[in-house]
């Protein structure tokens, strides 16, 4: 029997794990001991008599669960790049069981009372608290107490029953939405009718009886309306979408009232306001308030956009000979043939500068050029999976910084998309430095990728960086581990360094691409405001005020859509609430804020560096030391304010949108 790597600290470098010795078993092994470690550490913590201090609290929260992350970090990297049927079992089985352990941690009134204990003592002047271990501890407490640890026993009781009240309808939700949206496909027997798409296009929609079905994605507009000629055809695909969810056999309406009411009337228990006030707090937005003074005026300026565009764009349709009532269901169609009219290129004049190697240099050059850093590669190093590059990084004065491993290619057993993930995190309790990842899935052998390719891959970097600069005492608040409206923010960032001068692509090729990033700006980011203020709505509302019945939903929207200032016949939101899975059937209830927010945050810091003369070392080095390296062991906009000396403004991203207030 060899030794299971994951139970002893790696002796490779950084701590890499032996990726090569890994089997499944070791995995489930390492689960069972981590979890047993950590209530053993924490049973430790809860009934040590000793007076509470910063070291048997706080010292021993952050580490107790350092095997048990560990084993987490290391086969979620692994699963999601390169997955075996024993991989994917092994998940099924352990997610029950760490959901159970997680209640147990949370639900511990024991050690809920250490943490206020230690709270007490700091405020009397008997411990002394640095900045970190303070948002450590306050932190902490606000998550025990919105999982209800405070509550008496009658409280927990019906917390208990809403919760699992909540899961399930979350989970019927899913399964309903996804009939419906199944169920709203549109059958086309006339061949003609399909007119714009090509022969492919055409045959991939045939169902092989002289019939052709278009299937409906889950967003409000369909991408295949953009090509379709045929205005009737346009039209019943629109209320096909528009429809989901709003009566017959997929009915979700009193799901959405439920979920919405249960919501409520959990929050109420835990001593909030509404659902939104409890989210918000989670976040780095900390009060509905804060994210209604942002989202507002981006949602009427908007409007007003959208509004202005649709004078243009039912003019341009009137010559097309299809109507005079320019409608819903013209508008990307109608957009479509303008952008082409507008702006003279195509990817296929981008798609030679993108060589995918060549735009990996550009990142890492960005990154050289702003922060002094340098990449070594190590090829004596196994990465998380066969195909993965390792790069060592130093710092400009040569000390090392961490390990970058890079995993390009697409794979049969690999997710989708493109992502970070951290496998050894940055923290001074246990000394260790990052070691992190980037996902993508360009075919191998492929040489050139899309302008969208690009900004990926700095994205997707740009996490990296986080983590890789992270500076913090404890492990739980390095790099990323930040609320899930300031995480995207710093990545969005580092997109920008795509778009220098040179940098990828050539100066007048930029500004062509420029240019035509704010077209139908008004459309896109009203339909997205639309969604957000819908979903704040429904959250926002207490529980005596919300909807009782499923015929309340379709006036309920209406009128929150209205009161927001976001209401428009030509550009419904995103996503409706009978088919808004995000919040009725994923994580995002009251939270899909968090896209935009992060948004502001970038256009506002990009201001800062223009403002201070562009990606020089020096920006660099202060964007560096003073946001990306506290990560989310201190306040996440106390560390904003200390990066741009202010709250954000909303007046970059309009600009950049090509939008006034
Ligand atoms: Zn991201």
């Amino acid at each position: 029997m060899t030794t299971n790597p994951l139970l002893e600290r790696s002796h490779l470098p950084y701590q890499l794990p032996d990726f090569a010795a890994l089997t499944p078993e070791h995995f489930r092994e390492a689960y069972e001991a981590g979890a047993a470690q950590q209530l053993e550490a924490l049973d430790t913590l809860a009934t040590t008599t000793d007076p509470a201090t910063v070291e048997n609290v706080l010292h021993v929260w952050d580490t107790s669960g350092d095997l048990l992350s560990r084993t987490a970090m290391v086969f979620g990297s692994v699963k999601a790049a390169d997955t075996t049927p024993e991989l994917d079992d092994l998940l099924e089985e352990v997610a029950p069981k760490l959901a159970q352990h997680n209640d147990a941690i949370w639900l511990d009134r024991r050690l809920f009372d250490r943490f206020t204990e230690l709270a007490t003592r700091a405020q009397a002047g008997e411990v002394v608290l640095d900045a970190e271990d303070a948002w450590l501890l306050e932190d902490t407490i606000r998550r025990f107490t919105r999982a209800g640890v405070a509550l008496d026993e009658e409280g927990q009781t019906r917390l208990r029953e809403l919760n699992t009240r909540l899961a399930e309808l979350q989970a019927a939700f899913s399964r309903v939405n996804r009939e419906a949206r199944v169920a709203g496909k549109v059958v086309v027997t006339d061949r003609a009718e399909l007119d714009g798409l090509t022969d492919e296009e055409v045959d991939a929609l045939a169902t092989g009886d002289g019939e052709w079905t278009i299937e409906l994605v889950n967003t409000t507009q369909q991408p295949i309306m953009t090509r379709l000629h045929d205005r009737g055809l346009r039209r019943r695909v629109y209320e096909a979408s528009i429809a989901r969810g709003l009566g017959g056999e997929h009915d979700t309406r009193q799901m959405v009232v439920d979920t919405a009411r249960a919501r409520a009337e959990r929050a109420s228990l835990l001593g909030y306001e509404h659902h939104a006030a409890l989210s918000a707090e989670s976040g780095c937005a900390k009060s509905t308030d804060a994210v209604d003074a942002l989202m507002g005026p981006l949602g009427r300026a908007s409007l007003k956009q959208a509004e202005a565009d649709a004078v243009t764009f039912a003019e341009r349709f009137a010559q097309l000979g299809q109507g005079d009532d320019f409608a819903a269901w013209d508008w990307a169609y109608v957009a479509e043939i303008v952008r082409g009219e507008t702006f003279a290129f195509s990817d296929a004049d981008v798609e030679p500068h993108l060589d995918v190697a060549k735009v990996l240099e550009a990142t890492y050059a960005a990154a050289h050029d702003l922060y002094g850093i340098t990449f070594t590669e190590r090829p004596d190093l196994v990465g998380h999976t066969s195909e993965a590059d390792v790069y060592e990084l130093h710092n400009a004065d040569g000390s090392p910084l961490g390990l970058f491993l890079m995993d390009f290619w697409a794979r049969p057993t690999k997710d989708g998309g493109a992502w970070m993930t951290s496998i050894v995190r940055q923290n001074h309790l246990t000394r260790q430095l990052p070691v992190v990842t980037n996902n993508c899935n360009y075919t191998k052998g492929s040489s050139a990728i899309s302008w969208d390719g690009v900004i990926t891959m700095f994205h997707e970097f740009g996490h990296a960086l986080h983590a890789l600069f992270a500076d913090s005492k404890y492990p739980s608040k390095s790099g990323t581990a930040t609320p899930r409206d300031f995480v995207e923010f710093p990545s969005q960032v580092n997109e920008h360094w795509a778009w220098q001068p040179d940098r990828v692509l050539p100066a007048d090729l930029l500004d062509k691409l420029q240019a035509a990033r704010s077209f139908n700006q008004g459309f896109e980011t009203l339909e997205v405001m639309a969604a957000t203020l819908l979903d704040q709505a429904w959250h926002q509302t207490p529980l005596d005020a919300l909807p009782r019945s499923a015929d309340e939903v379709e006036d309920f929207e209406r009128r929150a859509l209205e009161f927001w200032g976001v209401a428009s016949d030509l550009v419904p939101p995103r996503y409706r609430s009978t088919y808004f899975s995000h919040i009725w059937g994923g994580g995002y209830a009251a939270g899909y804020y968090g896209y935009t927010w992060a948004q502001v945050m970038d256009a506002d810091a990009v201001a800062w560096f223009d403002e201070n003369g562009g990606g020089t070392r020096e920006n660099g080095d202060h964007f560096r030391r003073t946001l990306l390296a506290p990560g989310g062991s201190l306040d996440a906009m106390e560390t904003y304010r200390t990066f741009r000396g202010r709250d954000p403004h909303v007046e970059p991203l309009l600009e950049r949108l090509g939008l006034e207030l």
